[in-house]
């Protein structure tokens, strides 16, 4: 038994960790896993604290579920509190990516290991290991889907045609906005170069694309101001949009310019998470991409790896290089995400994510 609890309390923290949560069975299993999710307020995050909960538990966890309402204080409280608790593993989504610091210190005094969950902690030794999807692909695949529906062909400097663009990024605190960003910027800087692609409002910074809480109502006014300032008599073509209720918000701008009509068609839309009205609002012909990220992979992942933690197994990770945050490189595995359009909807409802009849 001892050596058992030895190896828990290593692998838990990855250097000594001192005394450990109150409930530290033989078998390492049992106990309850704080899950601290961000928020409600889009599909994914409810989707992910489910199938997580439902998960743990089929693996034999008790589960409390905290959303924070995309207040940092919120799930700062909410952590405290599952410290408090004596819970036996973290796993948690940040609201900001760098004011967990003091209380995954305190996590770590008292044993509990924890699990980055889709976005990365950071500046902070005390995050073993992170569960994500390949976020860097992610915007690549905005990016590449972008250049192929505006038919621009390799990135050529005698090309005549020019296209018109506009950039949203996702929250400044999210430490996934800026590898979204970097991957999208990959694929669309060379038709920056040549000229095949324009930012006619110039805005072309991450700084000046971003979208404060992914909120769709700020990337509305944004689109408005937008359109308004930069787009007289001209069209805008396409717009990179890193996550789908951020979509609905340009959508909604746009329409209200006089987009949408057969005689002005929308701009070609990217988006992310394959949120139901989006998936919808493809299929009418709306909004015209978006990346599918599985979120019960994701959290049958995480179940994995906080199971192996607890328990003293291996732990698989399948990326020990990309994601140094600032304190340490954290160990990660991360998933594959999907692009989807009109042509493979389908996809969604052969893999169960959504129902015939729901998309209907
Ligand atoms: C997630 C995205 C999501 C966004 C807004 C990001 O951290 O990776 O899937 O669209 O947050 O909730």
């Amino acid at each position: 038994v001892t050596t058992a609890l030895l190896a828990v309390s290593l692998t838990a923290c990855g250097q000594e960790a001192k005394g450990g949560s109150r409930y530290k069975p033989a078998d390492g299993k049992g106990g309850t896993i704080g899950l601290a999710m961000p928020t409600k307020s889009s599909e994914r995050w409810i989707a992910d604290g489910k199938n997580m909960a439902a998960q743990f538990k089929k693996a034999g966890y008790d589960t409390d579920l905290q959303y924070g309402d995309d207040k940092v204080e919120n799930q700062v409280a909410q952590i405290e509190n599952m410290i408090t608790k004596g819970h036996r593993l973290l796993v948690v989504a940040a609201i900001n990516g760098s004011a967990l610091t003091d209380v995954l210190k305190r996590a770590h005094d008292a044993g509990i290991p924890v699990i980055s969950y889709d976005r990365l902690i950071l500046g902070t030794k005390n995050v073993n290991y992170y569960a994500s999807f390949d976020n860097e692909r992610v915007g690549r695949l905005q990016g590449q889907y972008l250049v192929d529906k505006l038919k621009l062909g390799k990135p050529d400097k005698n090309a005549d045609d020019t296209r018109s663009i506009e950039l949203f990024a996702g929250d400044p605190d999210d430490n996934n906005t800026k590898y979204f960003w970097n991957g999208a910027m990959k694929v669309l800087k060379p038709y920056f170069e040549t000229g095949q692609l324009v930012v006619r409002s110039k805005q072309t910074r991450l700084t000046q694309a971003t979208t404060l809480k992914w909120d769709g109502g700020t990337a509305q006014k944004r689109m408005d101001d937008l359109i308004s300032r930069s787009y007289g008599d001209q069209r805008v073509d396409a717009v990179l949009s890193p996550y789908d209720g951020i979509s609905i918000g340009i959508i909604s701008a746009l329409k209200s310019a006089g987009y949408g009509s057969k005689s002005e068609p929308l701009p070609v839309i990217t988006g992310q998470d394959a949120e139901l009205a989006s998936v919808k609002s493809i299929m009418r012909g709306e909004q015209t991409q978006t990346v599918f990220k599985d979120t019960r992979k994701l959290a049958a992942q995480t179940v994995k790896m906080g199971d192996a933690v607890l328990t003293g197994k291996k732990v698989q990770v399948n990326n020990t290089k990309d994601y140094h945050n600032g304190e340490k490189t954290v160990p990660a595995f991360l998933l594959e995400p999907v692009s989807v359009d009109k042509s493979n909807t389908r996809l969604l409802v052969d893999e169960g994510y959504f129902t015939a009849g729901q998309l209907k």
